[in-house]
């Protein structure tokens, strides 16, 4: 069974005044009883030498002066004038051989007082308590002999009423301090506990994993316990915070591990197949060509498709291993300033005779503008879109190439009238090998290389790319990069 600490302090706070309580009445009662004692004792000596002065009064004044005597003769007067002038109770009077010469008590002598009797009749005084009863037997002395023995009567009922009276008194006082200080302490104690309640809720919420306890406001050492158990909480918070933040981070790399594994497994797995579909192309000419080697007209056929798939081959493994070198290495660079225009324009120019194979029309508006790129990447980026804009366009279409500088950045387009690009494959013509139409791609010997590698030479050199517009008319790519102003 439980018991709460309030009781149980309440318990034993009123106990221990209860026990106090109970001592100093015994010591009071035991007084009490001590002097109640001594006064009786003090009273009857006092009517003793009374009685004896008075029997050598009588004795003197009577005729016959030997004590034995005057007590056989005068004993029952003498007892009766005791009675009346000295006690004032019932006196008993024996002779020197313990016979009664007066008794003006009806009560016979019970054993107890014969046993006192006896030890009187040596000279010494004793006396017998009986119930409410004291007998007080003293001997009778003449010229210091003993002559008999007197016995006094004295009533304790009193005395005994005037004790019980203390004791009673007593135990409502005992019984009224326990109730009241179990009371009082269990007040005192409710208030003292509740801090530790409260504490016990705190450990409560805390082992619970609610760590953002309040602080328990009390200017003594529970206050203390529940500052420190709130520091140690608030500590715990910030560790189980951290390492949750840890764990976050960690699983964070764990699934980039695992998603750049799938993206290189994925990557091996398509440049054996884009780089199995040429060779085996060149292959089958090979063979052919063993088979029928005075086939003129094959070996002119062979010769253009063995010379196709070989450029293609070369351009394949050139992307891929300027991809994969992007994957690995820290891409070095050398940034420098860039004049915009210009380096459109040398770009343009090296694709002059592939536009005009394909009866493509141009039409550029061209200023002026800086940024801080690496030249060699920078025309990679445009040889590629530019080169896109040419293989998807349409037969004598048009291709529009604009620059222009606004606030934080140099904004180049490149739209064409091509086939376009379906909605939503958008964000995945970035992907490496990724062609909307793979026939077509290859027809202009592409594998899916050009804009994962325009994109990413872009963005590590602090620009973007992105698709503003495709539909049916056509497809418009933006390159943003930040604006050079120096
Ligand atoms: P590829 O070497 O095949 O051209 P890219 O990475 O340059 O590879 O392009 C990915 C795919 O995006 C292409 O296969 C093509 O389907 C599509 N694409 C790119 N540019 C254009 C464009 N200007 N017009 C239409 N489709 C385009």
């Amino acid at each position: 069974m439980r018991i709460s600490i309030k009781l149980k302090f309440s318990l034993f706070l009123a106990g221990l005044l209860l026990l106090t309580v109970i001592v100093l009445s015994l010591l009071v009662l035991q007084g009490i009883e001590r002097n109640q004692r001594a006064q009786t004792e003090g009273l009857l000596a006092q009517q003793a030498d009374t009685a004896n002065v008075y029997l050598y009064q009588s004795i003197m004044a009577a005729s016959s002066k030997v004590p034995e005597t005057y007590l056989k003769t005068k004993g029952a007067e003498f007892g009766e004038q005791l009675e009346k002038l000295v006690s004032g109770q019932p006196v008993v009077l024996y002779d020197g051989s313990g016979s009664v010469t007066s008794r003006r008590t009806a009560t016979p002598p019970s054993v107890s007082v014969k046993q006192t009797l006896a030890y009187a009749l040596e000279n010494k005084t004793a006396y017998l308590v009986e119930g409410d009863s004291m007998y007080y037997l003293t001997p009778l002395r003449v010229l210091g002999e003993q002559v008999g023995v007197v016995q006094f009567y004295y009533s304790l009922g009193d005395h005994q009423a005037f004790y019980d009276e203390i004791k009673q008194l007593f135990i409502y006082i005992g019984a009224g301090v326990f109730v009241l200080s179990f009371l009082l302490a269990y007040l005192y104690f409710n208030s003292f506990a509740r801090g530790i309640i409260r504490l016990n809720d705190t450990v409560g919420r805390i082992r619970e994993g609610q760590f953002g306890v309040p602080v328990i406001k009390r200017r003594d050492e529970i206050g203390e316990l529940g500052a420190g158990i709130a520091a140690m909480s608030e500590r715990l918070m910030l560790t189980m915070r951290d390492k949750d933040q840890e764990r976050e981070k960690l699983s964070l790399a764990v699934r980039k591990l695992s998603e750049l594994d799938r993206q290189q497994k994925e990557f091996i797995g398509n440049v054996t197949h884009e780089f199995k579909t040429p060779l085996t192309s060149i292959k089958a000419y090979l063979d052919l060509l063993d088979m029928y080697p005075d086939d003129e007209e094959l070996l002119t056929t062979a010769k253009t498709h063995i010379a196709g798939e070989t450029q293609r081959l070369y351009e394949m493994v050139e992307k891929v291993l300027q991809l994969s070198a992007m994957e690995k290495y820290d891409f070095e660079y050398s940034k420098e300033r860039l004049e915009v225009a210009s380096t459109i324009g040398s770009v343009l120019d090296g694709l002059k005779g592939k536009m005009d194979k394909f009866g493509l029309t141009l039409t550029t508006d061209l200023r002026e503008a800086y940024i801080e790129a690496d030249k060699d990447y920078m025309n990679i980026v445009l040889a590629n879109l530019l080169d896109n804009a040419i293989k998807y366009n349409k037969a004598n279409g048009r291709i529009r190439v604009s620059n222009v500088a606004l606030d934080n950045e140099v904004v180049i387009e490149i739209s064409d009238t091509g086939i376009g690009i379906p909605e939503g494959v958008a964000d995945k013509i970035f992907e490496a090998f990724y062609t909307v139409d793979k026939n077509r791609s290859r027809e202009h010997g592409g594998a899916g290389l050009g804009l994962s590698l325009a994109k990413r030479y872009a963005e590590t050199q602090g620009g973007a790319i992105s698709i503003a517009k495709s539909d049916g008319s056509g497809t418009t790519f933006r390159i943003a990069f930040p604006i050079q102003t120096r």
